[in-house]
């Protein structure tokens, strides 16, 4: 592959055969994002909640639940829309073959 794994998280993620149409494109197998927004206001974003950082990266506050789940579904192929991404934790699994082109 050879594109950057931000972009293919958060607008892509089509891998070859066989992949896809197992475990859905890459930006549904995420289970987290560490995302900085326009602020400079750090978050953690998963299916549970929006929790803010502080400058240690601890987790220090949620942000009301409602908002959460909208927001993580949200993310799925907005790009920058939300901020700036800078950590994905997403599930990985063993390819079923190898695959290059
Ligand atoms: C040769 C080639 C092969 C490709 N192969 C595949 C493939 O196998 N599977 C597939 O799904 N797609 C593939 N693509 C398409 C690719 O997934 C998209 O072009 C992808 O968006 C590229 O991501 P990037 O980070 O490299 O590019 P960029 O153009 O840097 O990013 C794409 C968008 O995401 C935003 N973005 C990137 N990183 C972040 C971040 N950390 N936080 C917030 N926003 C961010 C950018 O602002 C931009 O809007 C391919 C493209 C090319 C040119």
């Amino acid at each position: 592959m050879t594109v950057g794994v931000g972009g293919f998280l958060l607008k892509g993620g089509i891998n070859g055969p066989g992949g896809t149409a197992l475990y859905g494109i890459g930006a549904n197998n995420v289970v987290r994002y560490t995302t900085v927004d326009a602020d400079g206001e750090v978050y953690h974003i998963d299916e549970h909640g929006v929790t803010r950082l502080d400058l240690d990266m601890k987790e220090v506050d949620e942000v009301p639940a409602f908002k959460a789940k909208d927001l993580f579904f949200s993310m799925r192929l907005s790009g920058p829309s939300y901020g700036v991404t800078t950590e994905f934790l997403y599930k990985v699994y063993e390819r079923p073959g190898t695959y290059g082109y």
